[in-house]
């Protein structure tokens, strides 16, 4: 019998033959509803976490079908299927149905903040969370776990910390948008329209200003060596 990694594969590759052992694990390792995939010349494979193994298989074969745009490149590209769009749909609803648990006090002043003065207090609070000390990612939202996740590096900066939590803030209300080639697109011309709204349009200077100054005095280098030693795999799912 075909795993659902093959199913996957077949429904969106017809006619054509994977010549990699398809495989499909599920791991604890993850947080909620995160999957990657690696790969050699010989095999490829699929980890989800483990909440994955109680949606349904259709949804399962969207995910891997989608990992699986981004790794064969030099397949002719093919047509979404329906299966994409079931998992597309899966993954914006799963956030918004989780109250939030985690929500650190700092960030929940900064987010009532923003709120009030971005969205008439009518956004809905997703968990809050201090990520690493990160001067690459300074924010994400994680649409399954409906997490708004800040890097340390921006909490002694309160206009930063508001702008970086208004962006994260806005892709929980956009969301994202899947082309016909399965490219998802985070920043639309709306969104963008949107963030241009924030009150202060020298923030952007601001930014990378501090950031600088930060990186000078912080041991940034080895962090970034540390960083890039990571194992090669495809992920950053549902982050924007
Ligand atoms: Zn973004």
């Amino acid at each position: 019998m075909r795993n659902i990694a093959q199913l996957a594969f077949y429904e969106l590759y017809p006619g054509e033959r994977s010549t990699r052992e398809l495989k499909v694990k599920f791991s604890r390792a993850f947080k909620s509803y995160n999957a990657n995939v690696k790969y050699t010349r010989d095999w490829m494979e699929f980890k989800l976490s483990y909440e994955w193994k109680s949606v349904s298989d259709e949804i399962k074969i969207g995910l891997i079908q989608s990992l699986m745009l981004k790794v064969f490149r030099d397949l002719p590209r093919p047509e979404r299927t329906i299966n994409m769009d079931l998992y597309d749909h899966f993954v914006k609803g799963i956030g918004e149905y989780r109250p939030a648990t985690r929500v650190d006090p700092v960030l929940d002043e900064c987010f009532e903040r923003v709120n009030k003065k971005y969205f008439g207090g009518f956004m809905e609070k997703p968990n809050l969370v201090w990520g690493l000390e990160s001067f690459f990612k300074l924010g994400t939202y994680t649409y399954a776990s409906n997490t708004i996740t800040i890097s340390k590096v921006l909490e002694d900066d309160e206009l930063l910390l508001d702008y970086v939590m208004y962006h994260e803030m806005l892709h929980k209300k956009h969301k994202y948008y899947t082309n016909k080639a399965g490219q998802s697109r985070h920043h639309t011309a709306a969104f963008r329209k949107d963030e241009d709204a924030f009150e202060d349009p020298d923030v952007e200077e601001k930014l990378s200003r501090y950031l600088r100054r930060k990186r000078w005095s912080a041991k940034a280098p080895e962090r970034e060596r540390s960083r890039k030693k990571k194992v090669k795999s495809l992920f950053d799912w549902f982050f924007g």
